[in-house]
């Protein structure tokens, strides 16, 4: 690593963690900025398709992953019925099954305890305030105002990137008029795989998570006025979108469905940040530069990808802002057709749901297509 030594992340979240271990791994001397005083980690599961768990191995982490997740095959794409009538996802790559579940939670603290093992130093409850992004380092005033100087910056500050408004701009997060529930639940005994259920107003679907628990999500579209939802409503209204499904598996778990704190309710937002992604010191990844909806499940495979793709390039190159450059070259079209692919689904689902999806329009082959594409080697 004959030009970038010390290296600063602004935020410790899947891009931040997966970065600064492979970087650390390459020898660089690695500080993460984490804007939270402690992980809070949101969510509750999260789908790892076989890229993901690719880019995983690469870290060393995909076995930790499989034994604290829940391995599963493609995914059973069934009517509101149950009735199963396409396979999608990606398929198997070499060893890696298909698809793994995994708690959001524990995904986190696998990355955070192999961070913490290659020597990354955190700064917990700490962000940037200025960046002086010139020559060959860049100059950080942090909000609790310490100052630093390092080699490369790295924004993996997530959708709403301080870095990004900082260095590139005003961009803004789009509404998509979708939302999506999550819930928990002990996991049924038939679940043998992922399930999704299209219903003719909304998309539910059961993941995988361990042995012994899974989740429920459920997209549906609350109106352009992306309204806030009371906690004392979570529960009444995840249920009434659920009584138009029929399939055993839903109407076994609908009335599980008790808790307000813990339905996760989100509205889905993209964005989409056009070249360049760097700027002299800095560069963004993950979220902070193409965020996208879970419609392929492929947000934080990217992320994950984004950091393998950076630290072989840091490492292999000997000017940075060639590595930077050949950085964004290689992930900008994959990057940009999961964003697109995605926003397109979500698009025409809300069109079916208005009884509007234009003939011949088949989801599964949509999926099926960028799935295989996610296959090729990153
Ligand atoms: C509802 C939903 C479901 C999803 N499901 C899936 C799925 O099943 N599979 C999948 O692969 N992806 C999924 N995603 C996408 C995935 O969660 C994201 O793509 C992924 O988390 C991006 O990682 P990131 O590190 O770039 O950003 P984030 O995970 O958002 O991490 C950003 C980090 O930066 C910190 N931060 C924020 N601002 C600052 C600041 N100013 N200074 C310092 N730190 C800061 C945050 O606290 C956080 O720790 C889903 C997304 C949503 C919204």
């Amino acid at each position: 690593m004959p030009t970038v030594n010390k290296v600063l992340i602004v935020g410790g979240g899947i891009g931040g963690l997966s970065s600064g271990i492979a970087l650390a791994k390459n020898g660089c001397s690695v500080t993460i900025a984490e804007l939270h005083k402690e992980f809070n980690v949101y969510g509750v599961g999260i789908i790892q398709p076989a890229n993901a768990l690719r880019a995983l191995d690469a870290l060393g982490l995909a076995e930790e992953a499989l034994r604290r997740g829940s391995p599963y095959g493609m995914v059973k794409m069934c009517t509101a019925a149950g009735h199963v009538f396409t396979e999608v996802g990606v398929p198997s790559i070499g060893r890696l099954p298909s698809h793994n579940g995994i708690s959001r939670r524990i995904l986190h603290e696998i990355l955070y305890e192999e961070a913490v093992k290659q020597g990354v130093v955190f700064r917990m409850g700490t962000s940037v305030a200025a960046i002086e992004n010139k020559g060959e380092e860049v100059s950080v005033q942090f909000t609790d105002d310490s100052t630093g100087t390092y080699d490369l910056l790295i924004g993996a500050d997530g959708i709403n990137s301080k870095v990004r408004s900082l260095v590139f701009g005003n961009y803004k997060p789009r509404y998509t008029n979708e939302s999506v529930w999550r819930y928990p639940f002990k996991r049924l005994p038939e679940l043998e795989t992922g399930y999704m259920f299209m219903g003719r107003h909304s998309k539910a679907g059961l993941i995988p998570m361990t042995a012994d628990t899974m989740y429920m999500f459920l997209v549906t579209s609350e109106g352009e006025d992306n309204p806030f939802i009371p906690e004392h409503e979570l529960v009444p209204r995840m249920r009434a979108w659920l009584g138009e499904y029929s399939a055993p598996m839903i109407k076994k778990v609908v009335d599980e469905i008790t808790d307000p704190k813990k339905v996760v309710y989100r509205p889905l937002e993209v964005l989409f940040v056009p070249a360049p992604w760097y700027e002299n010191r800095v560069v963004l990844i993950g979220d902070a530069v193409h965020a996208t909806i879970p419609q392929l499940g492929q947000g934080a495979g990217l992320a994950l990808e984004d950091s393998i793709v950076l630290a072989e390039l840091l490492q292999k190159e000997s000017e940075v802002e060639e590595a930077l450059h050949k950085f964004m070259d290689r992930r900008l079209a994959r990057c940009k057709m999961v964003v697109d692919t995605s926003v397109q689904l979500g698009e025409l689902e809300q069109l079916d749901w208005k009884g509007r999806l234009p003939e011949g329009t088949n989801l599964g082959a949509i999926i099926g297509k960028a799935s295989a594409a996610m296959m090729q080697p990153i």
